[in-house]
């Protein structure tokens, strides 16, 4: 037996069985280039589900992380350390809206306590229960405990987990329309991605975003934008919210805050800014030293001209390259999505067959992830190179070539 198989077993023995991987091993990478225990290369369009923004064994990244290692790894919030008071110095220099930063560990932890601080702020305002609705939208993805599961409007992810908690709504996305009936003055915050990313790589319309901001602002609702996913500069802004011109109330951000490093953040701005006080929340690892002395470097170099224009080129790249794919296969109904969170929706023949794609593309020394059952998504790192996009593509091209063949 391979030490890969070896150690699939042992997983698969051991491990809840929530995920499916492929059958590899990952070993090791190098910016946008990963090895797999048996030493077969891949390029790696996938970072971490949109993590890994500047690549693998990034020179500086790496250099902070021993540097802080050897000074001091973790203090709890029951004393001050350097880093996280930086951090979140500089977070609010680059939200361009927040006054208050919380630090916490995942993406979930940064919905949960954006849900929490809505129901506070309409409570401090004497709005009863019954009066602090969230409302989100059909397709929308904001994380797995619980709270954040039931903001999540999307019946797969909540199944079995009833009862849910209460004093949440769900509207159709990019539905102006739709609003009337659902924002209403019983609601005290609105929970949106920019981006759809699990939902299926769908930005929100501009439209869309300026009719909840006027809403929320009639309704003295809090806007919360989840940039989770589509925030640190993925689509060419270091903000997604920024193409629309629209500013949030609060803002959530995880993933490629840390490059790899698990740390989320809590934005708030002045509406808000004094619904959580002392005692209001918290949490023993969030805003560890380490994970924030990566997440500053990871800040200045994601917001950087450098990245953002690597961020338009080489989507640029992508964005021909599918369409050529597309149009020589017939396998793509759409692309969409922008900067470098892009998404291949499958055309109908091609609807059922993302798993099979996938496993395609790792043999083919690739690495992809699905956007639901029938979106491709393309999430590389913020910084990589033209050389690796274009041998990304001639391997998605190979993977379809073959089954369509
Ligand atoms: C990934 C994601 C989350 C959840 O983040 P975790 O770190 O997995 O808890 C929430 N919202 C969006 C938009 C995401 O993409």
């Amino acid at each position: 037996m391979s030490e890969t198989s070896e150690l699939i077993a042992t997983a698969q023995e051991n491990q809840l069985p929530i995920y499916r991987q492929r059958a590899l091993i990952l070993d090791h990478g190098k910016g946008s280039r990963v090895w797999d225990l048996e030493g077969k290369e891949y390029i790696d369009f996938a970072a971490g589900i949109a993590v890994n923004a500047l690549g693998h064994g990034d020179a500086e990244i790496l250099a902070v992380l021993h540097a802080q290692a050897g000074k001091l790894w973790h203090t709890s919030n029951v004393y001050f350390s350097e880093p996280p008071i930086r951090l979140a110095e500089e977070l609010v220099a680059a939200s361009g809206f927040a006054r208050h930063v919380f630090l916490c560990n995942s993406g979930t932890e940064a919905n949960e306590a954006a849900i929490k601080l809505v129901r506070k702020h309409a409570a401090d305002q004497g709005r009863g229960p019954d009066r602090r609705v969230i409302l989100s939208f059909a397709g929308s993805f904001h994380g797995r405990t619980l709270a954040a599961v039931t903001a999540t409007a999307q019946p797969k992810y909540q199944q079995g987990y009833e009862p849910l908690p209460g004093g949440f709504r769900y509207s159709a996305f990019n539905d102006i329309a739709a609003l009337d009936q659902v924002l209403t003055d019983d609601v005290a915050g609105v929970l949106v991605e920019p981006i759809q990313g699990e939902g299926g790589v769908v930005p929100a319309t501009d439209g869309f975003l300026q009719a909840l901001r006027e809403r929320c602002d009639a309704l003295g609702a809090l806007l919360v934008f989840d940039e989770i996913q589509s925030g640190m500069g993925r689509s060419g802004k270091l903000w997604a919210h920024q193409w629309s011109g629209m500013q949030p109330d609060v803002m959530t951000l995880a993933k490629a805050l840390g490059c790899g490093f698990p740390i989320g953040a809590m934005l708030v701005g002045p509406k808000a800014a004094e619904a959580m006080q002392f005692g209001s929340h918290g949490t023993t690892f969030g805003g560890n030293p380490l994970a924030a002395a990566v997440a500053r470097v990871a800040l200045r170099r994601l917001a950087s001209p450098l990245i953002a224009s690597n961020v338009e080129q080489r989507s640029q790249q992508l964005r021909e390259g599918l369409q050529a794919i597309g149009s020589e296969l017939g396998v793509f109904a759409q692309i969409r999505g922008r900067g470098l969170m892009l998404g291949a929706l499958l055309a109908p023949a091609w609807a059922q067959r993302g798993g099979e794609i996938l496993d395609a593309a790792a043999r083919e020394g690739l690495l992809l992830l699905q956007a639901g059952p029938d979106v491709l998504r393309f999430v590389p790192a913020l910084n990589i190179e033209s050389a690796d996009v274009a041998a990304g593509l001639q391997k998605l091209r190979s993977a379809l070539a073959l089954l369509s063949g």
